[in-house]
């Protein structure tokens, strides 16, 4: 996933061109995919 440096725009995938759908920046920044498990304690 990626985000945009300037709006916070998250986008799952980055072609090769692309601008944010909100702001139209051009810089995004990788970021990973929050996983969140659940854990039984038992
Ligand atoms: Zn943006």
């Amino acid at each position: 996933m990626y985000k945009c440096v300037k709006c916070g725009e998250i986008i799952k995938e980055l072609p090769r061109s692309i601008r944010c759908p909100a702001c139209a920046f051009k810089i995004f920044s990788k970021i990973r995919t929050p996983i969140a498990r659940k854990v039984k304690a038992e």
